[in-house]
């Protein structure tokens, strides 16, 4: 089963990511892992992106396209994979199809993750981080003992990633993008939306059973 992940900053997907591989034993591909292991093991590919990297440029779409190809390749994905931020656009999309066809394979399942926006607005602009000790808070969900205090004494911050205009915009620039993601694999009939505003054991049981439908 090959399976693609999909879903906006602050809808968990990395949490599910990790379920789903252990449940199904797939290969978990991160697109941001694949490329740091491309480079660090300087494949033709790894030193193509290296290029870019450190001239702080996006890395094309043919490179990224191509190492995500080579891992697909490797035997360990035979018995399937979880693509996970990536595709992120319509031609990456178009041209992962190519690569996967002359690999005799194709993509079975989309899982949208759908979280609407308030919500991931009121999730990521909650967040806050220890400054001594990095400890993750949330002013609602996970707030500390005393406001704005860690456990370890330290003092509390909000990343600039997670002020209300960062998220707001990183949210409108995730829609612009996916939104045509979403209808290409719509018109393909894999898409599977999954409601992401439950527990994460209840998104993970409604992507189960949508995946084991699939199988
Ligand atoms: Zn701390």
């Amino acid at each position: 089963m090959n399976v693609i992940l999909l879903g906006p900053p602050g809808a968990g997907k990395g949490t599910q990511a990790e379920r789903i591989v252990k449940e199904y034993g797939l290969v978990h591909i991160s697109t941001g892992d694949m490329l740091r292991e491309a480079v660090k093991n300087g494949t033709e590919l790894g030193l193509k992106a290296q290029e870019y990297m450190t001239k702080g440029a996006l890395v094309p779409d043919e490179v990224v396209v191509g190492i995500v190809r080579d891992r697909i390749a490797e035997p360990d994905c035979e018995r399937g994979f979880l693509l996970d931020g990536f595709p992120r656009t319509v031609a990456q999309a178009d041209a992962l199809d190519k690569e996967l066809a002359s690999l005799g394979k194709s993509i079975d399942a989309v899982i949208n993750v759908v979280v609407p926006d308030e919500e991931l607005l009121n999730r990521l602009t909650g967040r806050r981080i220890c400054k001594s000790c990095q400890r993750p808070y949330h002013v609602i969900f996970n707030p500390p003992q005393a406001e704005g205090v860690c456990v370890c004494g330290g003092e509390l911050y909000q990343r600039a990633d997670d002020t209300i205009e960062t998220v707001r915009n990183r949210l409108d620039v995730y829609h612009s993008q996916t939104a045509p993601l979403i209808d290409y694999y719509n018109n393909k009939g894999i898409l599977i939306d999954i409601d992401g505003t439950g527990s994460v054991d209840a998104v993970f049981e409604d992507i189960s059973e949508a995946l084991k439908a699939r199988v």
